[in-house]
């Protein structure tokens, strides 16, 4: 089956960044959230960024015009009706991808493939909401988007894997590297990055060495491009602390705890980068 069209359903973060590497791969691209001033929000931010390309010389003035008209964007669900793929980026609340996937079998034609950009979510939950689970999948981003190279493609427990190469051929048509993982939390990246961050929290919890020290040791003797603990801010440590528990629960395995210095620093409100306070102090930046 050949892809021509994709259907980008939320505006977000992830949303845009998705548009925006499927327009600049040649794809005719549908992007529908639930308010105007959200799908024009999003539309502007992507016009900027081109225009910011067409600055530096990185891409032309025509090939940007051509971008923007390959991308019809607006708050009608019926505009993904004749799209060929759906990624799905809408709030991180099953209750909500269950009622859209719904719909979007409704809307969509019968081979039209639909794919959710969650997290965590149980896909399968999210395809059985749908009457072609077999056409259901997880197609994980990363943020930002367009430069992440990585895309994890999770087969729920009915897609096939005709609908699994199709998806993997797709994510190297619009620049990136795929990789295949089974439906666990946290697929592979997460799935490794969670209990590392821990550790990291739990050692700083122990006094084993300061926040600075912990993330100098991991960029000097790991070769990590930054620290555990400066990572963890920046993802936000409510979103960290979120994760740990519900590895904790799926997994019942103690070595997924999260750590007391996480909790606190929750507890206080110190969220990271977002609220100017976490394991480092942004405030005084
Ligand atoms: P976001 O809050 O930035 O955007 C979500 C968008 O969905 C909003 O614009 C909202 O208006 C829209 N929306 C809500 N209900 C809708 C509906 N019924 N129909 C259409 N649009 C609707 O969120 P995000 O950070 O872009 O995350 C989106 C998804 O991607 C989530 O499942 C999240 O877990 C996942 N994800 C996020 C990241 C990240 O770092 N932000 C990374 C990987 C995966």
């Amino acid at each position: 089956m050949a892809i021509n069209k994709i259907g980008v359903l939320g505006a977000g973060t992830m949303g845009q960044g998705i548009v925006q590497i499927s327009a600049e791969a040649g794809f005719t691209v549908v992007l529908v959230d639930i308010a105007q001033n959200i799908v024009d929000a999003a539309m502007k931010r992507i016009d900027k960024t081109w225009q910011k390309a067409v600055e530096k010389g990185k891409i032309t003035e025509d090939s940007k015009t051509q971008n923007l008209q390959k991308i019809t964007a607006g708050t009608d669900m019926n505009m993904l009706k004749d799209c060929d793929v759906v990624i799905e980026a809408v709030l991180e609340e099953i209750d909500i991808k269950k009622a859209v996937f719904k719909q979007l079998d409704e809307i969509c034609s019968a081979e039209a493939i639909l794919a959710t950009n969650t997290s965590a979510l149980s896909i399968t939950e999210i395809a059985a909401s749908t009457k072609r689970s077999s056409k259901v999948l997880g197609m994980h981003f990363f943020n930002p988007v367009p430069a992440m190279k990585l895309v994890e493609v999770i087969p729920a427990a009915d897609t096939t894997e005709e609908a699994v190469e199709i998806i993997m051929d797709l994510c190297k048509k619009i620049g990136k590297e795929p990789v295949k993982a089974k439906e666990t939390p946290g697929f592979i990246v997460n799935r490794l990055l969670t209990p590392y961050m821990a550790e990291a929290m739990i050692a700083y919890q122990e006094g084993i060495a300061s926040a600075e020290d912990i993330d100098k040791a991991m960029k000097y003797g790991a070769g990590m491009p930054m620290g555990p603990l400066a990572l963890a801010d920046m993802v936000g440590l409510d979103v960290c602390l979120k994760v740990g528990e519900y590895f904790l629960k799926e997994f019942g395995d103690s070595k997924y705890r999260p750590a007391l210095a996480l909790k606190q620093k929750v507890r206080a409100g110190h969220l990271g980068m977002k609220t100017g306070k976490g394991f480092y102090d942004y405030t005084k930046k």
